[in-house]
């Protein structure tokens, strides 16, 4: 049986004894569980995506302006990578930069021009 379960039979218990006042804190205590463990799922999720993340930035090496895997077959935004532990793919642009390929970061938005050496 879950926390939010057990609130409910308590609430259900308290409703029998009569007492408004009581059932009315039952009631509020189970909207807080109900909260709670709502924030903590969230938390959860978020914990497996940075625990990825940080499986796949482990095998990362910079090479500015990007984080990029061993054969430089995938680019990673640096900004994502050293400010929120993310792995983010930079998405190729059509545009350039002095004569150099820019590439755009979906989650912040940052741009990069392709300064590497080519
Ligand atoms: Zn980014």
């Amino acid at each position: 049986m879950s926390i939010i379960d057990n609130a409910k039979e308590i609430a259900s218990l308290v409703k029998n004894l009569g007492d408004i006042g009581l059932y009315r804190k039952i009631v509020e205590l189970e909207g807080e569980i109900i909260e709670l463990t709502k924030e903590k799922r969230q938390l959860d999720d978020k914990l497996a995506d940075i625990t990825c993340s940080q499986v796949i930035i482990d095998e990362l090496r910079f090479d500015a302006p990007f984080y990029t895997n061993t054969d430089n077959t995938e680019l990673y935004c640096a900004r994502c990578i050293e400010a929120d532990k993310r792995a983010i793919h930079v998405v190729k642009q059509s545009e350039l930069e002095m004569r150099r390929r820019v590439y755009l970061c979906p989650q912040c938005k940052s741009k990069f021009a392709d300064v590497r050496a080519c």
